[in-house]
């Protein structure tokens, strides 16, 4: 079956199957009208601006952050824009980070992408933090039987991807947001793959920080989000200094903006952030059930079609439920770069290696994977492709 959405993308044009939508997502015509749009009739920087444009600018750029608030269920006010998801976990990391003691702890997950692991790692060094990590089980989703054991007093957060980049596997929040609440930790959640795949209630999922990038969810690279709980914002010290997060500078110490102004150091990514409000318009006017139906349809394919391929082993969930469709697998007897490069030639694009998460790996002896990561304006055209393909690598490489 074609799918309708598809025209809205023009980069999508025949024999091309864009199977690494993990990686970045596409941008529908109405993202890169709206980015036009600001850069040829209002481009100008932010705030203080005492002119045409630059109050065009300031305008957009809050329009665009109630519009990303909308789409979330969340304030405004509690929308930090960040460069990207990799920058919104470490200004978690440092700020809520500063209000830690050495001694406690922060729980993490054996699956987690380096973007939620190494700003631990570094905060750990700084500062005495413990870390601690839930196991990832043969399926490749997080063990939440070990909830119980790791979690005491001492861990005041619990951060994990809502659904990991390798196996597609999606947490589930309410236990750990139940568990986390019994003994006062509050929750982060890594939300860069579950982002694309349909609306978010960021209240009812009970969570206390939310971090995605915009180049995952049609929208453009350079912006990310960072939602936290506004209790949560006022108590964090900034992360970085600069122009606007102030309210008052003097020569040797300055006072801070409120929230989120506190966390917009410098020139934020004014175009970009236009973008992501537009594509988070046009995600909130979307037939969800079709989209996920389609999804669905397209995921049991990839793995009816790789678990009957021989050689060949998935790693992650064989079933479609609580999993998104990001198949990573590998091939007995193939490097992921030699079949990336022979599917590529059949016009497939994958992803191979790591994916930035090399203890993942480990954790199934593995040093890498080829990943085909699937999106809205995926159709049977892509997974005719990728199996043709893989029939193609199959024959070269074994
Ligand atoms: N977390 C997960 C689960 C991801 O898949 C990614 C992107 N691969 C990131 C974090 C980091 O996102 P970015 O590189 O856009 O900052």
């Amino acid at each position: 079956m074609t799918n309708a959405l598809r025209s809205q993308f023009p980069i999508l044009t025949p024999g091309l199957a864009y199977l690494d939508s993990a990686a970045t997502a596409q941008m529908p015509l109405a993202v890169l009208d709206a980015v036009r749009s600001f850069e040829t009739t209002s481009r100008a920087n932010v705030k203080r601006g005492v002119h045409r444009l630059a109050e065009a600018a300031t305008d957009a750029y809050a329009a665009a952050r109630r519009d990303v608030a909308a789409y979330l269920g969340v304030p405004a006010s509690e929308i930090v824009f960040t460069s990207g998801c990799t920058a919104a976990l470490n200004l978690v990391a440092h700020s809520f980070g500063a209000l830690m003691k050495p001694g406690d702890a922060v729980l993490l997950s054996g699956l987690e992408h380096h973007s939620n692991l190494v700003p631990w790692q570094m905060l750990t060094a700084r500062s005495g933090i413990e870390l601690r990590f839930l196991d990832v089980d043969a399926d490749g989703r997080i063990d939440l039987s070990g909830l119980e054991s790791k979690l005491d007093a001492r861990v005041k957060l619990v951060s994990l991807a809502h659904v990991s980049n390798v196996t597609g596997a999606v947490l589930d929040v309410a236990a750990v947001v139940a568990a986390a609440s019994e003994v006062g930790a509050r929750v982060l959640l890594d939300g860069a793959q579950r982002a694309p795949h349909g609306p978010l209630d960021l209240k009812a999922l009970g969570v206390d920080f939310y971090a995605f990038g915009g180049h995952k969810v049609f929208a453009p690279h350079g912006v990310g989000v960072l939602w936290a709980r506004a209790e949560l914002l006022d108590a964090m010290p900034p992360f970085l200094g600069g122009g606007e997060m102030i309210a008052q500078v003097e020569l040797t110490h300055s006072t801070w903006a409120a929230a989120p102004a506190k966390f917009e150091a410098g020139t934020p990514p004014i175009g970009a952030a236009i973008g992501l409000g537009a594509a988070c318009r046009w995600l909130g006017a979307l037939p969800w059930a079709d989209i996920a139906a389609n999804e669905q349809h397209l995921c049991q394919r990839l793995l009816d079609g790789l678990g009957a391929t021989p050689g060949v082993r998935v790693l992650g969930p064989q079933s479609l439920q609580a999993r998104v469709p990001v198949v990573s697998f590998a091939l007995e007897g193939a490097h992921p770069h030699d079949i990336c490069q022979i599917m590529d030639s059949a016009g497939v694009a994958l992803r191979g290696g790591h994916h930035c998460a090399q203890p993942l790996h480990k954790r199934f002896d593995l040093a890498g994977t080829t990943r085909a990561s699937l999106a809205l304006y995926s159709d049977d055209s892509d997974i005719d492709a990728f199996f043709a393909g893989l029939a193609k690598a199959r024959k070269i490489l074994l």
